[in-house]
């Protein structure tokens, strides 16, 4: 039986239909939209012909794929929900209820029913937990917000009016940005427009207060929830940050700061001569002086470790006070300060600010214990295009180094260009075979009498242009060229000749010798000395060989075969003396003493020449011979050149002294003359003891 339909036509109806109605053929192809579908933006001609699973949300199309397998057999599906693109505001929740046609010959289709499921969830979330929910998040400490697609605020907690104190009635409608203080909108802008699709969008900007107060720190995160048939909108958490940005500076201040000086450290060095170096130029050069204090170890463990803090402090504000705001003063070691300026326009200006600081650190500092003397060393660097941070900062400790080298005798090495210690180097080849390298000695007596106790070997350089030179000319090059050992061998060799040609006149006089790390590196020395001593006949305790603290921790010798320690351990077993050079300007650790077995300590001649005028170079000295003393070792002060000096020395109970005040090194064919008249005492040494100036005892 047929119903005759008398009432409107039925495509009408179809698309007066509310819900979208939808046909799609065997190949899930569109093949019909009604008009609710063109009203809710999806335009037929896009559609038709295309197929519906493109409409689908890409985590939705399993569901949509098995639903459509289920209803092959089946006149009616289940409903299902899936997430339908919508063409302008993302993706709705759609219920989709299919009914299959497919069989039917005027039909042949699968009609979809389709029910945009959003604005009834909307009004579900508000209507059932909006309470809760709103209460948790108006007690909430962080500010939540939503801001719609155009980036204007719908709705936002109370926290804000705790944090800054804007109404929050006020802020809706107004835009998101304008939260931040002037000049930062565009941040926030950025963030809305950075669609991040329900990823997190973090920025941090600085939040207007309502009290027009300073502006808070605040951190924002972003989740773009545009694409949410929800939210439809971003959602905002907001957190005043200023107690994180404060822990944060604070950690940052230490990190980048010395803590007892509070002056930058090496890190933060680095940093700014890294930023330097990008913006110097020709004309604005960027400099580094590079600062050792050269005796600060002793003070420290004389005067104790509150003395040693409170001298660096006080350096550190010396430093401070000689340089622009606009340069910087860094701690990078114990006692090591580094000077960055800019606008450094010659290599002179630098050097006259290196003399000034050493001159205005060479002053004497009050301290609560007593008054301290120290002297620095500074070496400078000047940055070339190619400079990096690291070589810069690696010029200038070289710097340094060199001048420290050159302080112990008064004189600094040459800065030589490279040209300069090649054709030095290639001069030096083939000196010591042409006889150009002569040992000298120098008289070494002991303080109380003055009687003569030996020796020590000093190499001069008889070059071929008729100079002689000092071993600061030229050894460090020689050592560079690995021609260094062969001198010391060749000067220990001489030095032996010479001691044992004064036969009975020399009576049991040593003589000592200087090496270097290098020497000590080399496995066949000890082999070299025990031929020279055999050779000369001499025993092994007429020999001393003198090394400088320094020399007996560095590894970096040419033909580095052996370690120091060793070294010494087999010259100490072969009866050869160790003496310890330059005494209180290095490490002076007391572990080392023992662990060398050194028999002598040779007290610094920087040390010897305050000894008069400055207590705390007389309290240094004082306390290197009570040291040496209940050790057990033997104390020899350098560089003696005023009876004064003499005079101090005695009391303090130095045991030998040497230096011009007594004689200056001789040369061989002054030797025996010297010795014969200082012995029968045609020579004499004003403040001497009255007996003494006449020393003819053996010794
Ligand atoms: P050093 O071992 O500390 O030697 C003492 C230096 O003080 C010598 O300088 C000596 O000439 C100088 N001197 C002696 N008496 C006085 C004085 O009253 N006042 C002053 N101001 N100085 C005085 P020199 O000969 O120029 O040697 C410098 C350094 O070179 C030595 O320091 C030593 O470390 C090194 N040296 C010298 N000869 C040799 C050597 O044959 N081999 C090695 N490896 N190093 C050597
Ligand atoms: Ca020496
Ligand atoms: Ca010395």
């Amino acid at each position: 039986m047929t119903v005759e339909t008398e009432g409107p036509d039925p495509a009408r109806l179809l698309d007066a239909i509310a819900d979208v109605v939808m046909a799609i053929d065997a190949s899930v192809r569109v093949v019909y939209m009604n008009a609710a579908a063109e009203l809710r933006g999806w335009r037929r001609e896009d559609w038709i012909g295309c197929s519906a699973l493109d409409m689908i949300h890409p985590d939705d199309l399993g569901l949509a794929m098995s639903s459509m397998e289920t209803m092959a057999g089946k006149p009616v599906g289940s409903p299902i929900e899936v997430r339908v693109i919508h063409p302008t505001e993302g993706w709705h929740l759609f219920e989709l209820l299919g009914s299959n046609h497919l069989l039917d010959d005027q039909l042949g289709v699968i009609v979809l029913s389709c029910r945009d499921l959003s604005e009834r969830r909307r009004w579900e979330v508000a209507g059932g937990e909006v309470a809760r929910f709103q209460a948790i998040v108006h007690h909430s400490s962080a500010v939540t917000m939503l801001v719609d697609v155009d980036g204007r605020i719908q709705s936002i907690s109370a926290a804000i009016t705790r944090l800054v104190g804007h109404d929050p009635e006020r802020l809706a409608g107004t835009r998101f940005s304008s939260l931040a203080a002037p000049g930062h909108e565009p941040v926030l802008e950025e963030a809305l427009r950075h669609r991040a699709g329900r990823m997190l969008t973090t920025v941090e900007v600085p939040v207007r207060s309502a009290d027009a107060g300073a502006p808070r720190p605040f951190r924002f995160e972003v989740v773009d929830l545009c694409d949410d048939s929800i939210v439809a909108g971003y959602v905002v958490t907001g957190y005043d940050v200023t107690e994180l940005h404060s822990a944060r500076d604070a950690l940052h201040e230490l990190a980048t700061h010395d803590a007892l000086t509070g002056l930058p450290n090496r890190i933060a060095l680095n940093q700014r001569i890294g930023d330097a170096l990008v913006r110097g130029s020709a004309h604005d050069r960027v400099g580094l002086l590079f600062v050792d204090l050269d005796r600060f170890k002793p003070v420290n463990d004389l005067f104790g470790h509150d003395a040693g803090d409170e001298l660096l402090v006080a350096v550190a504000a010396r430093l401070t006070s000689m340089v622009r705001s606009t340069d910087m003063v860094a701690r990078i070691g114990g006692d090591e300060f580094v000077v960055l300026t800019t606008g450094i326009a010659s290599r002179q200006s630098i050097e006259e600010l290196a003399r000034r600081v050493e001159l205005e650190l060479s002053e004497a500092f009050t301290l609560r214990a007593g008054v301290a003397t120290i002297s620095a060393s500074v070496g400078v660097a000047l940055a070339e295009t190619s400079s990096t941070v690291s070589s810069l900062l690696a010029e200038a400790d070289q710097a340094m180094y060199h001048v420290k080298s050159g302080r112990r005798d008064g004189t600094a090495p040459k800065a030589r260009r490279w040209t300069e210690r090649r054709d030095l180097a290639s001069s030096l080849v083939g000196a010591v075979e042409r006889g150009e390298m002569v040992a000298y000695l120098q008289p070494v007596v002991r303080t109380t009498d003055l009687q003569l106790q030996g020796f020590e070997s000093l190499v001069r350089w008889h070059h071929p242009n008729g100079c002689i030179l000092p071993p600061v000319d030229f050894l460090d090059v020689a050592f560079e060229a690995g021609l260094g050992t062969g001198i010391d061998v060749a000067m220990a060799d001489q030095a032996c000749d010479l001691l044992a040609g004064l036969g009975d006149l020399a009576g049991q006089a040593w003589v000592s010798v200087n090496m270097s790390a290098s020497d000590l590196a080399d496995s066949g020395l000890v082999a070299m000395i025990n031929g020279t001593l055999t050779r000369h006949g001499l025993q092994p305790d007429r020999l001393i060989v003198e090394v400088t603290e320094q020399a007996t921790l560095e590894r970096s010798g040419i033909r580095e075969q052996t370690s120091p320690h060793v070294t010494l351990r087999e010259l100490a077993h072969l009866g050869v003396q160790i003496a310890l050079d330059d005494f209180g300007t290095g490490y002076s650790s007391l572990t080392h003493l023992r662990m060398l077995k050194v028999h002598t300590l040779k007290i610094d001649c920087s040390f010897v020449g305050g000894i008069v005028a400055d207590s705390t170079d007389r309290s240094l000295v004082a306390a290197i011979v009570s040291l040496a003393r209940g050790l057990g070792l033997h104390t020899v002060a350098e560089g003696v050149e005023l009876p004064e000096q003499l005079r101090v020395l005695r009391e303090l109970g130095c045991d030998s002294v040497q230096g011009f005040h007594i004689c200056e090194p001789l040369a061989p064919a002054q030797l025996r003359d010297w010795v014969e008249a200082y012995r029968s005492g045609r020579i004499g040494v004003a403040g001497a003891n009255g007996a003494a100036q006449s020393a003819v005892a053996p010794v």
